[in-house]
């Protein structure tokens, strides 16, 4: 299929002087929050508004403007900007869809801990994104109770201390790496003294929507942590993978730092098989690998991006028939109560389907 980069127009940015590379933290404050600029920027028709107004009274906008430059302007159906956009059909309600889908509030062992699997904890280390995803399943999640500094993770430090099954901690959010370098580099010191803990993972879509994100002190408070590190991305289409976000990425694995992808499946995003296949060949040109394909979880303002199963599991066939066994992402729903991710199998008819 063509190259889809390739094919996109440049969403102008007025206001950017197209020499100036802006810091991440100056991408992360001039983000795209009123939903008037995003329609004005990507020339989208303004009837949107109404509906993008009442929405983000729910779950704020939020969209840096790297991300922003990588959408068609004047194309409401763009894939990127789908996951973005605010719309007034948020707030239609449904039997189906939970505050809370997956019961995460029974599995907090102290402020900011979550531990729901063998051997793992997370650590919901900061309360903000700097991209509001528009399916996230954490959209209402009450980060206010988030903890901030040092001395407010104590508890958490010390749940971790006295648990000595938990082989490795997982930084999440929110997105860990809008922390500051130098939090970052204090969270991840205190984390080393942690005796039993063995690994440092990281899941961040930051990369992906601010590249500039990877900096070298990162790089190095990854690198010089006693700890083994893994960093887990999110991204869900290739056009998310233009050259920035693929060197940015290369950045970690040249530091010898894994990394892998987790994207969520999304009606009218990426529930294309040409697509996914086109996601999971530019990552593992790039050396990351794909990790999960989540079924969306169904959380309240979001049922909307929701793909059936049934044809989630045509889409990884299509995929095993194409790709190599690594570069086929493993399917996977988020059962409450389950003591890991459940793996969505084929359907046991498929294998007298397929010639
Ligand atoms: C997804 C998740 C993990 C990590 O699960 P893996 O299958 O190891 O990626 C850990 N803790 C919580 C609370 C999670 O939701
Ligand atoms: S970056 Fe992740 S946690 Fe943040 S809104 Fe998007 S999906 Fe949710």
């Amino acid at each position: 299929m063509e190259n889809i980069t390739n094919s996109r127009q440049r969403a102008t940015l007025e206001s950017d002087p197209v020499t100036a590379t802006p810091s991440w933290k100056e991408s992360l404050a001039r983000a795209v929050r009123d939903p008037a600029d995003l329609i004005e920027i990507l020339q989208l028709d303004e009837g949107l508004l109404d509906g993008a107004k009442k929405a983000v009274e729910l779950f704020p906008l939020a969209v840096p403007r790297e991300f922003i430059s990588k959408m068609r302007p004047g194309d409401p159906g763009d894939p990127l900007l789908r996951q973005v956009l605010p719309l007034g059909l948020e707030l239609e309600t449904s039997s189906e869809g939970r505050e809370d889908p997956l019961g995460e509030q029974d599995f907090l062992h102290a402020p900011g801990l979550l531990k729901k699997y063998h051997g793992r904890a997370l650590l919901v280390a900061a309360g903000t994104c700097a991209v509001n995803c528009r399916y996230c399943f954490r959209r209402n999640y009450p980060y206010g109770e988030t903890p901030a500094g040092m001395e407010a993770w104590e508890p958490a430090f010390r749940e971790l201390e006295s648990d000595e099954s938990i082989r490795e901690i997982i930084l999440s959010g929110g997105d860990p790496l809008v922390l500051t370098d130098s939090a970052l580099q204090r969270l991840v010191e205190r984390l080393d003294r942690i005796p039993h803990l063995q690994r440092l993972r990281i899941h961040s879509r930051l990369p992906i929507v601010i590249p500039s994100r990877v900096t070298d002190e990162l790089l190095s408070t990854l690198r010089t942590s006693r700890l083994a590190p893994v960093v887990v991305v999110h991204s869900n289409h290739p056009a998310e993978l233009d050259t920035a976000t693929t060197e940015a990425l290369r950045r970690f694995i040249n530091a010898g730092i894994p990394v892998l992808n987790q994207a969520v499946l999304l009606k009218d995003v990426n529930d294309d098989a040409d697509l996914l296949a086109e996601l999971s060949e530019r990552l593992v040109n790039l050396g990351a690998m794909p990790y999960y394909l989540h079924q969306l979880d169904p959380v309240t303002g979001s049922l909307h991006f929701q793909v059936p199963i049934e044809r989630g599991l045509e889409l990884i066939a299509a995929l095993r028939r194409r790709l190599p066994g690594y570069a086929v992402p493993r399917y996977v729903q988020e059962i409450p109560g389950e003591a890991h991710k459940s793996v969505l199998a084929s359907l046991p008819n498929e294998l007298e389907e397929e010639s």
